[in-house]
């Protein structure tokens, strides 16, 4: 009921990411809320079909492609309407619609380290930042919390997980966890549609089993994550920066239902937890509206036909790239970024049904276990580092195939 008792000044939103799912969810709760939000840039990579369909819905200020081909034909196709929509592209118009004046939030969604340089720009220009692209901090979290404190910029996690801790934290959340009297956060894990598979079950596995997710709709790179646990895993480091978190204070628990979407403990015992329907529409909303509460279109979560709420503990035998992301945080420096770009080679050559599903951690492994691991100081620095992974892991595809 707040945002209909409160009128407020429009905000502005950018979204990166506009054709994927975080990215049309999005754009789903902004317009149950057309006077409160407006579009002011929408970006995608090469897929002009959905960005010319949002442009005339949304008729944003600008639209972004990466693709210099995607954007010529989308301004052609947007020019033939009379759209006054400016079409631009490259990373450099990324991050221009992330820092622009004019712009007060942006929804960070492109998927990849793809989405790290309008995330950083974003930051640096002290913009509200909806964070959904995790990749940003597993990459960079140094040198991205910095940019968001120097800049002054405010972030919100839209991550189910982290945005149920976010919401079970104190409202202050100055300080480390002990400060505030947490003991640590649990990451909750729907275990992905293997969860009880064999290892010989999952050496089999496809393409097309794997991206069959049991409760969550999402883009295929996050949903293979899912199925190996790398996205447990990546979340694991993202929990570390965002929540000033130490590795042992981050646990995981396999918990099929995906009701409770991650959890709070305090040294007195009490473990708070955030509820809800899996519809990535209720973080979205409320980073959208925080402090606020905002409806979003999810319905009540019915307790009584979901029943029961089972727990389990992760398995790092059958499932070692959790394993490999804890290794990483561990280690420090380079070596989380050096596992990201690994895992998006390894999950790219699975999905072009290149490599075998047990491959991907495989191959993670050996490209860390050859790695030089090394401080991050700039980004430069970070982009060569990612690039050699890439070169390791692909060397490594190659000879498997
Ligand atoms: P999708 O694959 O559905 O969408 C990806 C979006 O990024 C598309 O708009 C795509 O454009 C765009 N894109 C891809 N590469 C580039 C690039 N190089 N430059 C510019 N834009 C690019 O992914 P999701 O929406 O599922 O995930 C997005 C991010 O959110 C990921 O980091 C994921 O981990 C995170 N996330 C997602 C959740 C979910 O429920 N989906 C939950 C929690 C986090 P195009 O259509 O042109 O290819
Ligand atoms: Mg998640």
């Amino acid at each position: 009921m707040l945002d209909k008792l409160s009128p407020q000044k429009i905000q502005y939103v950018t979204i990166l990411g506009a054709t994927g799912t975080i990215g049309l969810q999005t754009l789903d709760v902004i317009s149950q809320h057309a006077e409160r939000f407006a579009i002011f840039a929408l970006a995608a990579n090469s897929n002009v079909k959905g960005m010319y369909a949002l442009c005339e819905k949304y008729q944003p200020s600008y639209a972004v492609m990466l693709q210099q081909s995607a954007a010529t034909l989308l301004a052609a196709q947007l020019k033939s309407i009379g759209s006054s929509t400016v079409v631009l592209h490259g990373d450099a118009a990324l991050c221009e619609i992330s820092a622009h004046e004019q712009v007060d939030i942006v929804m960070a969604a492109i998927v990849g380290a793809a989405g790290l340089h309008p995330a950083m720009a974003a930051a640096k220009a002290g913009k509200r930042i909806l964070l959904a692209n995790k990749e940003t901090l597993v990459m960079a979290g140094n040198l991205f919390m910095q940019a968001v404190a120097d800049g002054g910029a405010t972030l919100l996690p839209i991550d189910s997980e982290h945005n149920a801790i976010f919401q079970a934290l104190p409202q202050n959340k100055q300080g480390s966890l002990a400060s505030m009297g947490v003991k640590r956060v649990l990451l909750t894990a729907s275990g992905g549609p293997f969860r009880n598979a064999t290892i010989a079950e999952l050496k089999a596995v496809s393409c097309a089993q794997a991206l069959n997710h049991p409760n969550w709709v999402m883009g295929p790179k996050i949903t293979i994550d899912s199925a190996t646990l790398m996205n447990k895993g990546l979340e694991v480091i993202e929990a570390h920066w965002l929540f000033n978190a130490l590795p042992e204070q981050i646990d995981v628990v396999v918990h099929p239902q995906s009701v409770i979407h991650s959890m709070v403990e305090y040294i007195d015992g009490s473990i708070l937890a955030q509820l809800g329907n899996p519809d990535m529409r209720t973080p979205i909303a409320y980073g959208l509206a925080y402090p606020e509460r905002l409806t979003s279109g999810v319905g009540s979560l019915d307790l009584l036909t979901t029943a029961r709420l089972d727990f389990s503990a992760p398995d790092l035998v059958r499932f070692p790239c959790l394993r490999l992301a804890y290794h990483a945080l561990n280690a420090g420096g380079s070596a989380p970024a050096i596992l990201n770009a690994a895992n998006e080679i390894a999950v790219a050559a699975f999905l072009a049904k290149k490599i075998g599903f047990m491959d991907i951690p495989q191959l993670i492994e050996q490209v860390l276990s050859v790695a030089h691991i090394e401080p991050i100081e700039s980004i430069e620095q970070l982009v060569l580092i990612d690039g050699l992974a890439r070169q390791s892991a692909s060397v490594r595809v190659e000879a498997l195939c």
